[in-house]
Protein backbone atom coordinates (compact mmCIF):
# COMPACT_ATOMS: atom_id res chain seq x y z
CA UNK A 1 0.00 0.00 0.00
CA UNK A 2 1.20 3.39 -0.55
CA UNK A 3 2.54 5.17 2.18
CA UNK A 4 1.60 9.14 2.99
CA UNK A 5 3.25 11.73 4.86
CA UNK A 6 0.92 13.92 6.80
CA UNK A 7 1.21 17.26 8.93
CA UNK A 8 -1.43 17.08 10.26
CA UNK A 9 -1.83 14.32 13.43
CA UNK A 10 -3.78 13.16 16.60
CA UNK A 11 -2.21 13.27 20.12
CA UNK A 12 -4.00 10.54 21.31
CA UNK A 13 -3.59 11.74 24.57
CA UNK A 14 -5.84 14.78 24.54
CA UNK A 15 -8.54 12.97 22.37
CA UNK A 16 -11.89 12.70 24.19
CA UNK A 17 -13.37 10.97 21.17
CA UNK A 18 -16.24 13.92 21.39
CA UNK A 19 -16.26 13.73 17.24
CA UNK A 20 -16.75 17.11 16.62
CA UNK A 21 -14.17 16.75 14.33
CA UNK A 22 -15.95 13.81 11.99
CA UNK A 23 -18.67 15.87 10.49
CA UNK A 24 -16.23 19.14 9.44
CA UNK A 25 -13.90 16.57 7.48
CA UNK A 26 -14.22 17.34 3.36
CA UNK A 27 -13.12 13.66 2.88
CA UNK A 28 -14.59 11.55 5.76
CA UNK A 29 -10.91 11.02 6.85
CA UNK A 30 -11.70 10.87 10.41
CA UNK A 31 -13.51 7.96 12.67
CA UNK A 32 -13.88 7.72 16.30
CA UNK A 33 -13.41 4.18 17.98
CA UNK A 34 -12.85 3.13 21.42
CA UNK A 35 -13.26 6.69 22.30
CA UNK A 36 -10.57 7.74 20.08
CA UNK A 37 -10.36 9.62 16.51
CA UNK A 38 -8.12 8.14 13.82
CA UNK A 39 -6.97 9.93 10.47
CA UNK A 40 -7.44 7.38 7.48
CA UNK A 41 -4.25 8.30 5.70
CA UNK A 42 -5.05 8.09 1.93
CA UNK A 43 -8.05 10.54 2.82
CA UNK A 44 -6.12 13.36 4.58
CA UNK A 45 -5.59 16.27 2.42
CA UNK A 46 -4.71 18.39 5.15
CA UNK A 47 -6.76 20.75 5.07
CA UNK A 48 -6.44 21.66 8.97
CA UNK A 49 -10.31 21.80 9.64
CA UNK A 50 -9.70 19.34 12.51
CA UNK A 51 -7.41 21.34 13.93
CA UNK A 52 -9.90 24.16 13.97
CA UNK A 53 -12.88 22.66 15.32
CA UNK A 54 -11.42 20.45 18.26
CA UNK A 55 -12.21 21.51 21.10
CA UNK A 56 -9.12 19.45 23.20
CA UNK A 57 -6.66 21.03 20.68
CA UNK A 58 -5.81 16.82 20.28
CA UNK A 59 -5.14 17.75 16.11
CA UNK A 60 -1.91 19.23 15.54
CA UNK A 61 0.52 20.29 12.49
CA UNK A 62 3.58 18.81 12.53
CA UNK A 63 6.23 22.01 11.04
CA UNK A 64 10.26 22.20 11.31
CA UNK A 65 11.90 23.72 14.25
CA UNK A 66 13.94 26.51 13.68
CA UNK A 67 16.88 24.84 14.92
CA UNK A 68 16.74 22.54 11.76
CA UNK A 69 18.24 25.94 9.93
CA UNK A 70 21.18 25.28 11.57
CA UNK A 71 22.15 22.25 9.37
CA UNK A 72 22.78 24.28 6.63
CA UNK A 73 25.25 27.23 5.20
CA UNK A 74 23.34 29.84 3.76
CA UNK A 75 19.85 29.56 5.38
CA UNK A 76 16.80 32.13 3.37
CA UNK A 77 13.96 32.64 4.94
CA UNK A 78 10.45 32.25 2.44
CA UNK A 79 8.15 34.85 4.81
CA UNK A 80 4.67 33.77 3.20
CA UNK A 81 2.47 37.26 2.58
CA UNK A 82 0.34 36.48 5.53
CA UNK A 83 2.93 36.92 7.79
CA UNK A 84 2.64 40.87 7.45
CA UNK A 85 -0.95 40.68 8.58
CA UNK A 86 0.10 39.07 11.68
CA UNK A 87 1.56 42.47 13.39
CA UNK A 88 0.43 45.80 14.58
CA UNK A 89 0.47 48.25 11.46
CA UNK A 90 3.14 50.32 13.03
CA UNK A 91 5.53 47.43 11.99
CA UNK A 92 6.66 47.93 8.34
CA UNK A 93 7.17 45.69 5.62
CA UNK A 94 10.85 45.98 5.60
CA UNK A 95 11.10 45.66 9.35
CA UNK A 96 9.28 42.39 9.53
CA UNK A 97 11.43 41.07 7.05
CA UNK A 98 14.40 42.39 8.96
CA UNK A 99 12.76 40.63 12.26
CA UNK A 100 12.92 37.45 10.44
CA UNK A 101 16.49 37.34 9.40
CA UNK A 102 17.71 38.25 12.66
CA UNK A 103 16.11 34.61 14.08
CA UNK A 104 19.30 33.32 12.39
CA UNK A 105 19.15 33.93 8.62
CA UNK A 106 21.59 35.23 5.98
CA UNK A 107 18.63 36.29 3.66
CA UNK A 108 14.99 36.36 3.15
CA UNK A 109 13.07 35.67 0.12
CA UNK A 110 9.26 37.29 -0.22
CA UNK A 111 7.01 34.46 -1.72
CA UNK A 112 4.95 37.70 -2.43
CA UNK A 113 7.42 38.16 -5.13
CA UNK A 114 6.97 34.73 -6.28
CA UNK A 115 3.19 35.07 -6.54
CA UNK A 116 4.06 37.87 -8.86
CA UNK A 117 5.43 35.71 -11.18
CA UNK A 118 2.87 33.08 -10.69
CA UNK A 119 0.38 35.65 -11.77
CA UNK A 120 2.48 36.68 -14.46
CA UNK A 121 2.80 33.40 -15.70
CA UNK A 122 -0.95 32.62 -15.60
CA UNK A 123 -2.04 36.12 -17.35
CA UNK A 124 0.44 34.28 -20.10
CA UNK A 125 -1.55 31.12 -19.92
CA UNK A 126 -4.70 32.82 -19.87
CA UNK A 127 -3.36 35.47 -23.24
CA UNK A 128 -2.67 32.14 -25.35
CA UNK A 129 -6.05 30.83 -24.55
CA UNK A 130 -4.85 26.67 -24.33
CA UNK A 131 -6.47 25.38 -21.72
CA UNK A 132 -9.94 23.76 -19.89
CA UNK A 133 -12.54 26.61 -18.54
CA UNK A 134 -12.51 27.32 -16.14
CA UNK A 135 -8.92 27.55 -14.38
CA UNK A 136 -8.52 26.66 -11.24
CA UNK A 137 -5.39 27.87 -9.25
CA UNK A 138 -3.02 25.05 -7.76
CA UNK A 139 -1.43 27.52 -4.84
CA UNK A 140 -3.51 25.87 -2.07
CA UNK A 141 -2.16 22.56 -2.15
CA UNK A 142 -4.65 21.54 0.83
CA UNK A 143 -7.37 22.22 -2.58
CA UNK A 144 -5.04 20.15 -4.92
CA UNK A 145 -5.45 17.39 -3.05
CA UNK A 146 -9.01 17.59 -3.12
CA UNK A 147 -9.61 17.43 -6.76
CA UNK A 148 -6.91 14.72 -6.47
CA UNK A 149 -8.96 12.25 -3.97
CA UNK A 150 -12.65 13.96 -4.74
CA UNK A 151 -12.48 15.94 -8.01
CA UNK A 152 -10.50 13.75 -10.48
CA UNK A 153 -12.41 15.52 -13.47
CA UNK A 154 -11.09 18.82 -12.47
CA UNK A 155 -7.42 17.63 -12.55
CA UNK A 156 -7.11 18.87 -16.11
CA UNK A 157 -8.63 22.59 -15.31
CA UNK A 158 -5.79 23.25 -12.68
CA UNK A 159 -2.94 26.04 -13.72
CA UNK A 160 -0.30 23.70 -14.07
CA UNK A 161 2.25 26.25 -12.58
CA UNK A 162 4.40 25.69 -9.32
CA UNK A 163 3.13 27.19 -6.54
CA UNK A 164 4.38 30.59 -5.50
CA UNK A 165 6.52 28.99 -2.54
CA UNK A 166 8.26 27.23 -4.89
CA UNK A 167 9.12 29.40 -7.47
CA UNK A 168 10.25 31.90 -4.43
CA UNK A 169 12.22 28.70 -3.26
CA UNK A 170 13.97 28.28 -6.93
CA UNK A 171 14.39 31.77 -7.67
CA UNK A 172 16.26 32.28 -3.98
CA UNK A 173 18.92 29.16 -4.57
CA UNK A 174 19.53 30.49 -7.84
CA UNK A 175 20.60 33.98 -6.45
CA UNK A 176 22.56 33.00 -3.68
CA UNK A 177 24.16 30.50 -5.82
CA UNK A 178 25.47 33.44 -8.40
CA UNK A 179 26.16 35.93 -5.28
CA UNK A 180 28.25 33.85 -2.75
CA UNK A 181 28.86 30.86 -4.60
CA UNK A 182 27.52 28.12 -2.25
CA UNK A 183 26.33 25.05 -3.65
CA UNK A 184 22.69 23.56 -3.95
CA UNK A 185 23.03 21.80 -1.12
CA UNK A 186 24.74 23.59 1.25
CA UNK A 187 21.61 26.10 1.15
CA UNK A 188 19.45 25.82 3.08
CA UNK A 189 15.07 27.06 2.45
CA UNK A 190 12.77 27.67 5.14
CA UNK A 191 9.44 28.71 4.16
CA UNK A 192 7.59 30.88 7.52
CA UNK A 193 4.35 28.59 6.96
CA UNK A 194 0.37 29.97 8.09
CA UNK A 195 -1.25 26.09 7.05
CA UNK A 196 -0.28 22.41 7.46
CA UNK A 197 -1.17 21.99 3.28
CA UNK A 198 2.02 23.53 2.63
CA UNK A 199 4.16 21.42 4.85
CA UNK A 200 2.94 18.06 3.36
CA UNK A 201 3.45 20.24 -0.09
CA UNK A 202 7.14 20.20 0.70
CA UNK A 203 7.79 16.84 2.54
CA UNK A 204 5.49 15.03 0.02
CA UNK A 205 4.74 17.38 -3.50
CA UNK A 206 2.04 15.75 -5.59
CA UNK A 207 3.37 16.82 -9.08
CA UNK A 208 7.19 15.94 -8.86
CA UNK A 209 10.11 13.93 -6.57
CA UNK A 210 11.41 16.80 -4.28
CA UNK A 211 10.55 20.08 -3.66
CA UNK A 212 12.74 23.39 -3.75
CA UNK A 213 11.93 24.01 -0.05
CA UNK A 214 14.08 22.34 2.75
CA UNK A 215 11.36 23.04 5.79
CA UNK A 216 8.73 24.66 7.01
CA UNK A 217 8.32 26.59 9.77
CA UNK A 218 5.12 27.76 11.57
CA UNK A 219 4.21 31.32 12.02
CA UNK A 220 2.99 30.73 15.45
CA UNK A 221 6.31 29.28 16.01
CA UNK A 222 8.38 32.80 15.38
CA UNK A 223 5.60 35.29 16.28
CA UNK A 224 6.76 36.04 19.75
CA UNK A 225 10.75 35.69 18.57
CA UNK A 226 10.32 38.08 15.80
CA UNK A 227 7.87 40.66 18.22
CA UNK A 228 11.03 40.84 20.07
CA UNK A 229 13.48 41.13 17.04
CA UNK A 230 11.83 43.66 15.89
CA UNK A 231 11.19 45.75 19.02
CA UNK A 232 15.25 45.15 19.61
CA UNK A 233 16.51 45.35 16.60
CA UNK A 234 17.56 48.65 14.36
CA UNK A 235 19.04 46.48 11.76
CA UNK A 236 17.92 47.53 8.26
CA UNK A 237 18.62 45.67 4.80
CA UNK A 238 16.52 46.11 2.12
CA UNK A 239 14.56 42.72 2.23
CA UNK A 240 11.28 44.13 -0.05
CA UNK A 241 11.06 42.39 -3.35
CA UNK A 242 7.66 42.13 -4.19
CA UNK A 243 5.32 45.10 -4.96
CA UNK A 244 1.49 45.20 -4.08
CA UNK A 245 0.22 42.33 -6.52
CA UNK A 246 1.77 39.34 -4.78
CA UNK A 247 1.24 41.07 -1.38
CA UNK A 248 -2.64 40.41 -1.93
CA UNK A 249 -2.34 36.55 -2.24
CA UNK A 250 -2.51 36.87 1.26
CA UNK A 251 -6.68 37.00 1.32
CA UNK A 252 -9.08 35.78 -0.84
CA UNK A 253 -9.50 37.32 -4.16
CA UNK A 254 -6.10 38.69 -4.36
CA UNK A 255 -4.49 36.54 -6.76
CA UNK A 256 -7.51 36.58 -9.23
CA UNK A 257 -7.28 40.53 -9.10
CA UNK A 258 -3.79 40.27 -10.07
CA UNK A 259 -4.79 38.15 -13.75
CA UNK A 260 -7.08 41.72 -15.34
CA UNK A 261 -10.18 39.88 -15.62
CA UNK A 262 -13.67 40.12 -14.25
CA UNK A 263 -14.99 36.76 -15.00
CA UNK A 264 -13.33 34.89 -12.05
CA UNK A 265 -14.76 33.22 -8.39
CA UNK A 266 -12.99 33.46 -5.62
CA UNK A 267 -13.93 31.19 -3.49
CA UNK A 268 -12.57 30.53 0.37
CA UNK A 269 -13.62 27.78 3.10
CA UNK A 270 -13.10 24.18 2.15
CA UNK A 271 -16.90 23.69 2.44
CA UNK A 272 -17.38 26.22 0.25
CA UNK A 273 -14.86 25.28 -2.82
CA UNK A 274 -16.69 21.96 -2.52
CA UNK A 275 -20.07 23.71 -3.46
CA UNK A 276 -18.45 25.28 -6.66
CA UNK A 277 -16.32 22.31 -7.63
CA UNK A 278 -19.67 20.38 -7.71
CA UNK A 279 -20.64 23.26 -9.79
CA UNK A 280 -18.07 22.91 -12.51
CA UNK A 281 -18.59 19.13 -12.90
CA UNK A 282 -22.30 19.78 -13.10
CA UNK A 283 -21.13 21.84 -16.29
CA UNK A 284 -22.86 24.90 -14.57
CA UNK A 285 -19.54 27.18 -14.69
CA UNK A 286 -18.82 27.37 -18.45
CA UNK A 287 -18.22 31.26 -18.35
CA UNK A 288 -16.18 31.48 -15.52
CA UNK A 289 -12.79 31.47 -16.72
CA UNK A 290 -10.89 31.30 -13.79
CA UNK A 291 -11.46 30.03 -9.91
CA UNK A 292 -9.38 31.23 -7.07
CA UNK A 293 -9.88 28.54 -4.27
CA UNK A 294 -8.53 28.62 -0.81
CA UNK A 295 -8.92 25.84 1.37
CA UNK A 296 -9.17 28.18 4.69
CA UNK A 297 -11.63 30.38 5.85
CA UNK A 298 -10.21 34.11 5.04
CA UNK A 299 -7.31 32.43 2.86
CA UNK A 300 -3.99 32.26 3.95
CA UNK A 301 -4.65 34.78 6.03
CA UNK A 302 -7.41 32.25 8.13
CA UNK A 303 -4.51 29.44 7.96
CA UNK A 304 -4.82 27.48 11.13
CA UNK A 305 -0.50 28.17 11.87
CA UNK A 306 -1.15 31.85 12.09
CA UNK A 307 -1.73 34.12 15.20
CA UNK A 308 -3.89 36.63 14.61
CA UNK A 309 -7.74 36.85 13.95
CA UNK A 310 -7.79 36.92 9.82
CA UNK A 311 -10.48 39.77 9.59
CA UNK A 312 -8.12 41.71 11.42
CA UNK A 313 -4.71 40.74 9.66
CA UNK A 314 -6.78 41.36 6.51
CA UNK A 315 -7.31 44.87 7.65
CA UNK A 316 -3.46 45.41 8.60
CA UNK A 317 -2.60 43.71 5.25
CA UNK A 318 -4.35 47.01 3.47
CA UNK A 319 -1.43 48.95 4.85
CA UNK A 320 0.77 46.95 3.85
CA UNK A 321 -1.24 46.88 -0.08
CA UNK A 322 -0.98 50.44 -0.26
CA UNK A 323 2.72 51.20 0.78
CA UNK A 324 3.76 48.98 -1.86
CA UNK A 325 1.78 50.62 -4.51
CA UNK A 326 2.44 54.28 -3.31
CA UNK A 327 6.09 52.92 -4.32
CA UNK A 328 4.63 51.86 -7.87
CA UNK A 329 2.98 54.63 -8.06
CA UNK A 330 5.92 57.05 -7.69
CA UNK A 331 7.87 55.13 -10.23
CA UNK A 332 4.73 54.69 -12.73
CA UNK A 333 4.80 51.65 -13.10
CA UNK A 334 2.58 48.71 -12.19
CA UNK A 335 4.44 46.42 -9.73
CA UNK A 336 5.26 43.47 -12.09
CA UNK A 337 6.99 45.54 -14.05
CA UNK A 338 8.74 47.01 -11.84
CA UNK A 339 9.72 43.82 -10.30
CA UNK A 340 10.65 42.17 -13.85
CA UNK A 341 12.94 44.32 -14.59
CA UNK A 342 14.62 43.76 -11.16
CA UNK A 343 14.77 40.05 -12.75
CA UNK A 344 16.35 41.60 -15.84
CA UNK A 345 19.03 43.11 -12.97
CA UNK A 346 20.07 39.48 -12.33
CA UNK A 347 20.13 38.93 -16.14
CA UNK A 348 16.77 36.87 -15.99
CA UNK A 349 14.16 36.94 -19.30
CA UNK A 350 10.33 36.48 -17.09
CA UNK A 351 9.82 34.84 -20.15
CA UNK A 352 12.61 33.07 -20.73
CA UNK A 353 11.81 31.88 -16.98
CA UNK A 354 8.35 31.10 -17.24
CA UNK A 355 7.40 29.81 -20.13
CA UNK A 356 10.22 28.08 -22.36
CA UNK A 357 11.50 24.30 -21.31
CA UNK A 358 15.17 25.59 -20.89
CA UNK A 359 15.51 24.19 -17.19
CA UNK A 360 14.60 26.37 -15.25
CA UNK A 361 10.88 26.91 -16.42
CA UNK A 362 8.07 26.90 -13.45
CA UNK A 363 5.96 24.62 -15.49
CA UNK A 364 5.32 21.49 -13.65
CA UNK A 365 7.46 18.76 -15.10
CA UNK A 366 4.38 16.27 -14.91
CA UNK A 367 0.18 16.12 -13.93
CA UNK A 368 -1.02 15.15 -10.98
CA UNK A 369 -3.08 11.94 -10.43
CA UNK A 370 -6.25 11.09 -9.63
CA UNK A 371 -6.15 8.87 -6.01
CA UNK A 372 -8.73 6.60 -5.62
CA UNK A 373 -10.17 6.97 -1.89
CA UNK A 374 -13.53 5.37 -2.35
CA UNK A 375 -11.69 1.86 -4.02
CA UNK A 376 -13.20 -1.07 -2.47
CA UNK A 377 -11.43 -3.52 -3.27
CA UNK A 378 -8.54 -3.99 -6.33
CA UNK A 379 -10.65 -6.83 -7.93
CA UNK A 380 -13.17 -5.59 -10.20
CA UNK A 381 -15.66 -8.25 -9.53
CA UNK A 382 -15.54 -8.00 -6.02
CA UNK A 383 -15.26 -4.45 -5.79
CA UNK A 384 -19.43 -4.48 -7.20
CA UNK A 385 -20.20 -7.12 -4.93
CA UNK A 386 -18.67 -5.36 -1.78
CA UNK A 387 -20.59 -1.70 -3.59
CA UNK A 388 -24.00 -3.86 -3.28
CA UNK A 389 -23.32 -5.41 -0.13
CA UNK A 390 -22.87 -1.38 0.56
CA UNK A 391 -26.00 -0.26 -0.61
CA UNK A 392 -27.82 -2.99 1.52
CA UNK A 393 -26.28 -1.95 4.84
CA UNK A 394 -26.73 1.66 4.09
CA UNK A 395 -31.18 1.21 3.08
CA UNK A 396 -30.81 -0.30 6.51
CA UNK A 397 -29.02 1.66 8.29
CA UNK A 398 -31.59 4.51 9.79
CA UNK A 399 -29.92 7.59 7.52
CA UNK A 400 -29.67 10.24 10.50
CA UNK A 401 -25.51 10.91 10.04
CA UNK A 402 -26.10 11.67 13.90
CA UNK A 403 -22.08 10.67 14.19
CA UNK A 404 -22.83 8.53 17.26
CA UNK A 405 -21.06 5.42 15.56
CA UNK A 406 -17.79 7.17 14.84
CA UNK A 407 -18.55 7.48 11.32
CA UNK A 408 -19.08 11.03 9.68
CA UNK A 409 -22.37 9.59 7.98
CA UNK A 410 -24.56 6.06 7.84
CA UNK A 411 -23.31 5.45 4.39
CA UNK A 412 -19.25 5.89 5.44
CA UNK A 413 -20.14 3.28 8.23
CA UNK A 414 -21.32 1.10 5.71
CA UNK A 415 -18.74 1.46 4.20
CA UNK A 416 -16.08 0.75 6.66
CA UNK A 417 -18.47 -2.58 7.61
CA UNK A 418 -17.65 -3.26 4.07
CA UNK A 419 -13.97 -3.08 4.56
CA UNK A 420 -14.67 -5.10 7.90
CA UNK A 421 -13.53 -1.85 9.78
CA UNK A 422 -16.67 -1.45 11.43
CA UNK A 423 -19.77 -3.48 12.80
CA UNK A 424 -22.89 -3.07 12.32
CA UNK A 425 -24.11 -2.53 16.26
CA UNK A 426 -22.03 0.31 16.44
CA UNK A 427 -24.73 2.14 15.17
CA UNK A 428 -26.78 2.72 18.76
CA UNK A 429 -29.80 2.07 16.52
CA UNK A 430 -28.97 -0.96 15.48
CA UNK A 431 -27.70 -2.33 18.70
CA UNK A 432 -30.78 -1.15 20.77
CA UNK A 433 -32.91 -3.73 17.88
CA UNK A 434 -30.05 -6.43 18.67
CA UNK A 435 -30.80 -5.81 21.94
CA UNK A 436 -34.83 -5.85 22.13
CA UNK A 437 -34.40 -9.02 19.85
CA UNK A 438 -32.08 -10.63 21.91
CA UNK A 439 -34.57 -10.01 24.88
CA UNK A 440 -37.39 -11.20 23.07
CA UNK A 441 -35.26 -14.16 22.15
CA UNK A 442 -34.44 -14.62 26.15
CA UNK A 443 -38.07 -14.02 27.16
CA UNK A 444 -38.96 -16.65 24.76
CA UNK A 445 -36.42 -19.33 25.75
CA UNK A 446 -37.29 -18.50 29.18
CA UNK A 447 -41.28 -19.63 28.36
CA UNK A 448 -39.79 -23.23 27.17
CA UNK A 449 -38.18 -23.88 30.55
CA UNK A 450 -38.99 -26.85 32.43
CA UNK A 451 -40.63 -25.51 35.41
CA UNK A 452 -38.30 -25.28 38.56
CA UNK A 453 -38.45 -28.06 41.27
CA UNK A 454 -38.36 -28.00 44.66
CA UNK A 455 -35.99 -29.74 46.55
CA UNK A 456 -38.54 -32.28 47.55
CA UNK A 457 -40.09 -32.65 44.15
CA UNK A 458 -36.62 -32.77 43.22
CA UNK A 459 -35.80 -35.96 45.50
CA UNK A 460 -39.63 -37.23 44.63
CA UNK A 461 -40.54 -36.83 48.36
CA UNK A 462 -43.79 -35.84 47.29
CA UNK A 463 -45.12 -39.16 46.09
S1 LIG B 1 -12.72 16.83 18.00
FE1 LIG B 1 -11.96 14.83 17.24
S2 LIG B 1 -9.78 14.83 17.82
FE2 LIG B 1 -10.76 16.45 19.05
S3 LIG B 1 -11.32 15.40 20.98
FE3 LIG B 1 -13.11 15.31 19.63
S4 LIG B 1 -12.90 13.31 18.61
FE4 LIG B 1 -10.88 13.79 19.48
S1 LIG C 1 -6.72 17.72 7.97
FE1 LIG C 1 -8.65 17.97 6.84
S2 LIG C 1 -8.76 16.13 5.55
FE2 LIG C 1 -7.23 15.70 7.12
S3 LIG C 1 -8.37 14.67 8.75
FE3 LIG C 1 -8.33 16.88 9.27
S4 LIG C 1 -10.23 17.68 8.42
FE4 LIG C 1 -9.88 15.69 7.44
Amino acid sequence: MESYFHSVTLDEKKCKGCTNCIKRCPTEAIRVRKSKARIINERCIDCGECIRVCPYHAKKAITDSLDMIKSFKYKIALPAPALYGQFDTKYARNKILNGLKSLGFDDVFEVARGAEIVTYATRKLIEKGDYKKPLISSACPAVVRLIQVRFPSLIDNLVKIESPMEVSAILAKRKTMKLHHVSDDEIGVFFITPCAAKVTSIKAPYEKDKSAVDGAISIRDVYLRLLNNMDKSNESFELEISGAEGIKWASPGGEALGLGIDNYIAVDGIHNVIKIFEEIEKDRLKDVEFVEALACTGGCLGGPLTVENAYLAKSRLKKHIKDAAKVNDVIKMDSLTITAQKEMKNEINMDDLLLSDNGISFQWKENIKHRPIMKLDEDILKAIQKLDALEKINNNLPGLDCGACGAPSCRALAEDIVRGMADETDCIFKLRERVRQLALQMSELESKMPPVLDKEQANGDGE
